[in-house]
């Protein structure tokens, strides 16, 4: 009888986005989720089996057959097909897309080589060398006391021509043995502790298959709680995966893991080179790894079995994938929590206002942990007015508290973090005489100024620019710096406080492999010092000497344009505030705005989370944004702005009259230029929507299925979306 497989052909084409068949070779044995190549047109491609069967659709004499294997195993498990058709279809991407996504891309490519050392043995049976050949009777020795060797270290200490000369008899076998790459780690002693009764009560409730909201402020030792519950599930036989934002995934996160479970655990993260990445992947794949820690993509990782699933700061936006193909991290992990029928916690000191809802209405369960391990206090956080102080003629970028509380950190010899949320020196230059802005040629975005390279940059496409120091439209030297960044900071300090150590960690500062372990070491070590940096300071950090945090500008985050603004604010200082005063004293942090009266500072400052939330999720819901309504765009990019805008306009046109039939539930719909006009080239059109939540499914649908799959431009459809630039 012949059997047949329908294959999904790995190419990212829309015309290819289905399943293909081919008859399978009678002298071929093949499973469900192996690779293949398979004859396309003239070409031979890769395949992925979806499913085997014993008839297929059409005309069996034009079925062509599977050319060949790949490998010997199948790559992709069953419930990651399962998934790859529920993510197909709830957020619209191609099949081969979302596959690509379980592989790690050194697979497809065949760019990385599996690393093989060739080892040498005692053959079972063989004579004892004559008495004259010393060197070989040494090696004979060494072998039977200690086993298996590495050729070249018993090559090396004992001679080339001695181990040839056993080789060549059949005393002694090579053989090449394949080895797993694995990542550097710090080495620390395991500090498992003694859990407190709060983390005991966290730990007793998360005990069944259900969705968790743990709500722990920072310092409540969230993570010796995801500790505690991953050995529970190790000790009945299950996995665990373990997820935490790429810049938390600090050297000191990845050596307490390490630490604690050893060989069984997987850690996967942009340090990882891609020898070492593919390695992870197969002792993950073959079970070797029980635990996987990992940013984002690390939901993809194929353990089976598995016992539990860990979010840590769930609320971070990161875990919203904006390359495509885009998808919601939390929406994963909901569907292998499912299929695994495991448990899955979200953790946070700070929940997106979209995951607290659900904790509210039940649809997940509550897990509170409201104070510090140590019962030690929050740390105080000062509202400094900016306008205030500019008034009393300070124009720095430091208000006098703050100055104040640096220089009081220096004579303790203690430590401080600066955060300020934007790298580079300043985030434009511009001409005073005409106003004249330095923009990028190739996206429609200020460049920002670099010091230390004497160059502008695009923070977008990465194109480098001189500096300006005529103004190339009026030819002025009254050139003016815009607002501040990481390097200005620096420079500022440094005059401030003359002889302090100043640190700087942003992007710039930790492109290098082992950037970020080293800035930390080093801040570590050195007191009185002083860190500056970016969001990369905000989280996760855990130095007992930092007794002050200075926000130099918290409204930088207020007055973006899109409906989470606030919260993503209110969440920034929390995080950044928490990295102070985490041991024997109290911290304190001083705030510098422009609207000293805003609201999100009044509830921040007295970590008033709940507060907030309530204030927040009202506003939400009489303004129709989410929990409570779905937003959709659909962008479409192209070089031609001609085309991308009339394309964008003629499926506006087509939505309207979706937008007609739903009177009640189809709440906003409007075209236009995206706000950055242009990134890499490439002109930006867009159609923002926003549905509410009862018939939102089926807008969507009927949305979706309305956009020409024909169009020149590219088009991408995205759900809820955190960036809308
Ligand atoms: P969170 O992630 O909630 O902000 P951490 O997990 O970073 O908090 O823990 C804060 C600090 O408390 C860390 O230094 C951690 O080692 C320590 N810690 C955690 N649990 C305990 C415990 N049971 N006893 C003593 N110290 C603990
Ligand atoms: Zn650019
Ligand atoms: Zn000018």
């Amino acid at each position: 009888m012949d059997l047949f497989a329908k294959i999904i052909i790995d190419q990212d084409a829309k015309a290819l986005d289905r399943v293909f068949e081919y008859k399978i070779p009678d002298d071929m044995q093949v499973e469900v989720g192996e690779r293949v190549m398979v004859p396309f047109g003239a070409r031979n491609l890769q395949g992925f089996i979806v499913e085997i069967c014993d008839e297929c659709s059409y005309d069996e004499s034009k079925v062509k057959p599977i050319a060949s294997k790949i490998e010997n195993f199948p790559v992709i498990k069953k419930e990651m097909l399962q998934l790859m058709f529920h993510m197909a279809d709830k957020l619209h991407l191609k099949l081969a897309s979302v596959l690509r996504l379980f592989l790690p891309s050194e697979m497809r490519t065949d760019k990385v080589k599996e690393l093989v050392v060739r080892q040498v043995r005692l053959a079972d049976e063989f004579e004892m060398p004559s008495s004259r050949a010393v060197k070989q009777i040494e090696i004979v020795e060494h072998l039977q006391a200690n086993g298996q060797q590495k050729f070249t270290d018993v090559s090396n200490q004992f001679g080339h021509a001695a181990l040839s000369a056993l080789v060549k008899k059949g005393t002694v076998i090579v053989e090449e043995v394949q080895e797993f790459r694995s990542p550097e780690f710090d080495i620390i002693q395991n500090s498992k502790r003694e859990l407190t009764p709060l983390q005991q009560r966290a730990v007793d409730s998360i005990c069944e298959n259900k969705t968790y909201l743990l709500h722990g402020v920072t310092g409540s030792g969230k993570t010796e709680v995801y500790m505690n519950l991953i050995e529970k599930q190790l000790a009945c036989q299950k996995t665990a995966v373990m997820l935490v934002p790429e810049i938390s995934l600090t050297p000191q996160v990845l050596a307490n893991f390490k630490a604690r479970f050893g060989d069984n655990v997987a850690l996967i993260h942009s340090g990882l080179s891609a020898g070492e990445r593919f390695d992870e992947w197969k002792r993950i794949f073959f079970g070797q790894a029980k635990v996987v820690v990992g940013a984002r993509s690390a939901i993809f990782c194929p353990l089976e079995n598995l016992g539990i699933i860990i979010i840590d700061e769930e609320h971070e936006q990161s875990y919203v994938s904006e390359s495509n193909p885009r998808y919601d991290t939390h929406m994963v992990a909901e569907f292998r929590k499912n299929y695994n029928n495991c448990a899955l916690v979200l953790g946070s000191a700070t929940p997106s206002i979209e995951s607290y809802a659900k904790a509210i209405d039940g649809e997940s369960q509550l897990v509170e942990m409201p104070v510090r391990v140590n019962g030690m206090e929050m740390p105080k956080i000062v509202v400094i007015d900016m306008l205030m102080e500019m008034r009393q003629g300070n124009n720095q970028i430091f208000s006098i508290p703050l100055i104040y509380e640096l220089k009081s950190i220096v004579e303790q010899k203690k430590q401080a973090m600066i955060f300020i949320n934007r790298r580079g020196f300043s985030s434009f230059q511009r001409c005073r005489q005409c106003g004249y802005v330095a923009k990028c040629t190739d996206c429609d975005v200020s460049l920002v100024y670099h010091r230390f390279e004497d160059r502008l940059k695009c923070h977008y496409c990465g194109k480098r620019y001189k500096a300006l120091d005529i103004c190339p439209s009026c030819g002025s030297r009254d050139i003016k710096q815009g607002a501040i960044g990481t390097e200005r900071v620096v420079e500022e300090l440094q005059k401030l406080v003359p002889g302090v150590r100043v640190l700087r960690m942003d992007n710039d500062t930790t492109s290098k492999k082992n950037g970020h372990r080293q800035i930390l070491n080093e801040f570590k070590n050195t007191k009185p010092a002083i860190l500056v940096g970016t969001q990369m300071i905000a989280k996760g950090h855990d130095f007992e000497d930092v007794l002050l945090v200075g926000i130099v500008d918290a409204d930088q985050s207020l007055y973006q344009s899109d409906f989470r603004s606030i919260e993503r604010t209110f969440q920034l200082i929390t995080q950044v505030a928490g990295r102070a005063g985490r041991s024997a004293k109290q911290g304190r942090v001083i705030l510098q705005t422009y609207s000293p009266r805003h609201y999100v500072y009044r509830f921040a400052t007295n970590y008033d989370y709940k507060g907030f939330f309530k204030k927040e999720v009202n506003l939400r819901k009489v303004t129709n944004f989410p929990p409570y309504a779905r937003i959709v765009r659909i962008l479409f990019t192209h070089e031609n702005e001609t085309t991308v805008a009339q394309e964008c306009k003629v499926c506006y046109n087509q939505i309207q009259q979706i937008k007609e039939k739903y009177p009640q539930d189809f709440v906003y719909l409007d075209v236009m230029k995206a706000p950055l006009n242009k990134i890499k080239n490439k002109f930006r059109y867009q159609i923002m929507m926003r549905f509410k939540l009862d018939k939102a499914d089926e807008i969507e649908k009927e949305v979706y299925e309305s956009v020409n799959p024909n169009t020149k431009s590219s088009v991408f459809f995205e759900i809820n979306p955190n960036n809308l630039s």
